[in-house]
């Protein structure tokens, strides 16, 4: 169901709650990285200029529902002055209110002038946003006149701040960013062109099965590398040493195994064909590439062959969706799998095919391999975009308006 976007609604002169994902990162009190902050700004300049008044909340850590300086959002507004200012070439107002809700909170909103911003202290400073309690959210709400939600990454929990909120502030429309994290991967699992390949790597076998179970029926392959491919080779009977393996996932990993052999959804699982072994996960480690993978060595990364294999079926995709590295990326030399993969993605994006990576891990090995310029989409929410991908419903997208059903008045 499409929902309403910024776009659809007046704000000028109102004040606009805006959910934000500024769960970033912090280091000595200052911003370590502020990709969170900068994919927000599409969104902030729209509203600055269209002289609306946003009042922005955001979650940050998990301060456990008090106060807790560690994780107040002060340099978060600091930061984001800056990059509006940037953007902006101007004089951008950002003010901090240290409380969430409260006397200081409403007289700070009602006291936003057109065009400047208000940033509200971390919303999990309050129990009350994790347990989406209504008194809270109502609260929250009666800060502003109307709703925006452009924190895609905590679109899966259903919290006051993205569920609560949207029972009293109509309308509520999705920011620039939530839109198009919609629009790519909602088209990937909707209307994806063919070839449409699926990379899945990372560690836990658990996280990526339901997500497996989804896009096997959209996929026309499914590319199977990191710790998860050993969970799948031992199911099949393979020897996978000292390597991460899940037996408890076996009779999940045969199934979806027999089904692509089947072909009854007519996809193709690929599992990796060689790789880099070592004794020990250490930096530099003795390692060497196998076909057999010999007890007591654990399989670290893919191997050359893989690489190839997976990069020709990656050369051929027009839809390509990557969550997971394919080795140990944080420890080189076992960042090679990876690496070769992002690069692989990156080429067949430049010929055409549309791209969408998510994760952090993913994320971090595109940009490692300095290819991020080059994909298509790079998912802001890992945990929101594995489950969007699953087909389950994000409550903070299912809370939205849906278009066409704005109240009366509420949007042009
Ligand atoms: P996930 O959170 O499930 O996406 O897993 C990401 C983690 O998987 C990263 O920290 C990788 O180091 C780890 N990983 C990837 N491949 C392997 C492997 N072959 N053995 C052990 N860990 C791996």
């Amino acid at each position: 169901m499409a929902k309403l976007t910024l776009r659809d609604i007046p704000v000028a002169q109102r004040r606009v709650l805006v959910r934000v994902d500024f769960n970033v990162p912090l280091d000595h009190g200052g911003v370590a990285d502020d990709t969170r902050i900068r994919a927000t700004l599409p969104t902030l300049q729209y509203l600055i200029q269209q002289q609306a008044k946003p009042i922005l909340c955001s979650h940050l850590g998990r301060p456990k529902g008090k106060p807790d300086s560690a994780y107040t959002l002060r340099p978060v507004a600091e930061r984001l002055r800056v990059l509006l200012n940037e953007r902006l070439g101007g004089d951008a107002q950002v003010g901090f209110c240290p409380e969430t809700v409260g006397m200081q909170a409403r007289e700070m909103a009602q006291a936003l002038e057109p065009g400047h911003v208000l940033l509200l202290e971390n919303l999990r400073f309050q129990p009350q946003e994790e347990a989406n309690d209504a008194g809270f959210a109502r609260e929250l709400a009666s800060l502003a006149e109307v709703y925006v939600n452009d924190a895609f990454g905590s679109a899966h929990r259903a919290h006051a701040s993205t569920v609560g909120v949207t029972q009293f502030l109509h309308p509520a429309a999705a920011g620039f960013l939530m839109e198009r994290e919609l629009r790519y991967l909602g088209d990937a699992l909707g209307n994806p062109r063919h070839p449409f390949v699926v990379i899945l790597g990372g560690a836990k076998v658990a996280d990526k099965l339901p997500v497996m179970e989804s896009l096997a029926h959209h996929a026309d392959v499914i590319l199977v590398g990191g710790g998860m491919a050993y969970t799948f080779l031992a199911a099949q009977g393979q020897t996978v040493g000292a390597s991460l393996c899940e037996p408890d996932k076996f009779d999940f990993a045969r199934g979806i195994l027999a089904r692509s052999d089947a072909g009854k959804h007519k996809f193709r699982l690929l599992l990796p064909v060689d790789h880099v072994v070592a004794a020990q996960l250490e930096r530099g480690a003795a390692h060497q590439t196998v076909s057999a993978i010999p007890a007591g060595q654990k399989a670290l990364d893919i191997g050359p062959k893989t690489r190839e294999l997976y990069a020709a079926e990656i050369a051929r995709a027009k839809t390509i969706v990557w969550n997971g590295p394919m080795g140990v990326f944080e420890i080189p030399p076992f960042d090679q799998g990876t690496v070769a993969i992002a690069r692989a993605v990156a080429e067949a994006s430049r010929q055409g095919a549309t791209s969408i990576a998510g994760g952090g891990d993913s994320v971090a090995a595109i940009e490692a391999a300095g290819v991020t310029s080059q994909i298509t989409h790079i998912s802001t929410g890992g945990g929101a975009s594995l489950e969007f991908l699953a087909g389950v419903p994000l409550p903070g997208v299912t809370a939205l308006t849906n278009a066409g059903h704005e109240p009366k008045g509420g949007a042009r």
